[in-house]
């Protein structure tokens, strides 16, 4: 083996082949890009000699140029493709926090577009003609929908918390009952947030029942805020007790220098209640509570882009805008650009046709059953067996996790291939459709599945056989 190891030609000598500028020229790569490339194919094939692994053909031979060439051709597509990549999710889980939570609408899409390939008016008046503040774009429509006096956005809700405690309540105390000292997502803890920000965290209550008394007692002249957090992704049954925003509001505001700040999580600004769907708040009713900050994400039920939007107060949100941190934890263009369009729809009244999450949550059943035949006649070339079940879609996100919706399934099979051999292929494929699987079956909830999905996924299916 060492002798054929030897025999393998030096880079330099492998670098005057024409194969190598073959190489160079289809993928457009610089020589130093190609030589990597090479070295790695070569590297590769000298480990495998050494293992007594190699397959190919042997080192002195014309075929084994060629070979090391097409080693080098597949290690590019691994090495320079692009990790980021579009999905299809075929779970029917609408906000799927590991497939990047909500979609964006076209509208939204097409003023992101507009907004990267130009110059902006991100920070400048131009009625003025003078510098101006990115925190005026989107805040308008965030006062509007939700009675705010005033309202500013950061990068994600994780950060709008971070900001409202080290602003506003560094080295003093903050009252949050037992039964909210949440964990989101594996990795945002409040009471870890609180000690990362400087705020002393005041535990009141049990993990199931908090009393107004609790609170009370717990209020000192160190309190700077008393905090009650959405629980977002758990619901507590039996014999519980929590205090409700209104009692709270009453009882911060009996000493001046107390703040009530709600983490509300997902942002809810469709009243999904009235559709009988969960019973999340809706913002506006949480600030006419008299609530002085609340927080949420934009991305969640909002189904915007990435954020954490505040609103409340105008003092609060005047001091937090001005915080160093504000700077550090300041959102980008692009987003500012699809949150504005987002907001604009709930302005408007659209968001069930233009907001992909809103859309995805209230379709009716029926509707997904008529694209589920769709689906199926459509796949009539195709050599699967189909079949049309009732089930459920979840909403996902940490969000509503006592809410299932009533869907239809369309179950896959094949006379040759396994549910999770179907289920592995269509993950693996381009580009990767992700179904559900369930006691052998591979399921596809077409809830979260557009018209030309549908199509990719048919196709799929097609070269799957
Ligand atoms: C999701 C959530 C967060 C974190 O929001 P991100 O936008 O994911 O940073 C914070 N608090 C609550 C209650 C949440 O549900």
């Amino acid at each position: 083996m060492k002798q054929l190891v030897r025999n393998i030609p030096p880079i330099h000598e492998l670098q005057q082949a024409t194969q190598f500028h073959t190489l160079l020229n289809k993928h457009q790569l610089t020589k130093e890009r190609g030589t990597d490339l090479l070295k790695k194919a070569v590297t590769n094939c000298r480990k495998s000699l050494l293992n007594e692994q190699w397959q190919g053909p042997h080192p002195f031979t014309d075929d084994f140029i060629e070979e090391i060439f097409a080693q080098a051709d597949a290690l590019m597509k691994e090495t320079y493709s692009l990790s980021l990549l579009k999905v299809i999710n075929a779970t029917g889980t609408i906000l799927h926090t590991n497939l990047g939570r909500a979609r964006l609408g076209q509208v939204s899409i097409d003023h992101v577009k507009e907004i990267a390939g130009h110059y902006s008016n991100l920070e400048y008046d131009i009625e003025g003609g003078r510098r101006g503040s990115r925190h005026t774009h989107a805040e308008r429509f965030i006062c509007d929908l939700t009675g705010a006096e005033a309202a500013m956005v950061v990068n994600n809700n994780a950060a709008a918390v971070y900001l409202i405690l080290s602003a506003l309540a560094k080295h003093k105390e903050v009252i949050v009952s037992r039964g909210e000292l949440v964990e989101i997502g594996g990795s945002f803890r409040i009471s870890s947030i609180m000690e990362e920000s400087g705020a002393l965290l005041s535990e009141v209550g049990t993990t199931n029942k908090t009393h107004l008394g609790d609170y009370e007692e717990a209020l000192s002249e160190e309190t700077a805020m008393i905090m009650k957090v959405h629980q977002s992704n758990f619901v507590i049954k039996g014999f519980t007790e929590s205090v409700s925003t209104d009692e709270l509001v009453q009882l911060s505001h009996r000493l001046p220098h107390i703040l009530y700040y709600e983490d509300l999580g997902s942002g809810v600004l469709y009243d999904f209640g009235q559709l009988g769907i969960g019973n999340e708040p809706v913002v506006k009713t949480v600030i006419e509570k008299g609530a002085d900050l609340v927080s949420f994400s934009g991305d969640k039920l909002l189904g915007g882009p990435q954020a954490g939007i505040i609103a409340g107060k105008k003092q609060w949100i005047d001091q937090l805008k001005k915080h160093q941190l504000a700077r550090v934890l300041r959102i980008d263009k692009m987003t500012l650009a699809a949150l504005e369009v987002t907001l604009l729809h709930y302005i408007k009244g659209e968001v069930q046709d233009k907001n992909p999450t809103i859309e995805a949550i209230t379709r009716k059943k029926e509707d997904i059953l008529q694209q589920s035949h769709h689906f199926i006649e459509n796949s009539l070339e195709v050599d699967f067996s189909f079949e049309i079940i009732e089930g459920k879609s979840q909403i996902g996100g940490g969000t509503m996790p006592d809410v299932e919706l009533d869907t239809y399934l369309v179950s896959v099979s094949h006379n040759i291939l396994s549910a999770q051999e179907i289920h592995d292929k269509l993950r693996k494929g381009n580009p990767s459709i992700i179904t559900r699987i369930q006691e052998g079956s591979v399921l596809l909830d077409l809830r979260t599945v557009s018209s030309i999905e549908q199509s990719d996924i048919i196709h799929a299916l097609k070269n799957l056989q």
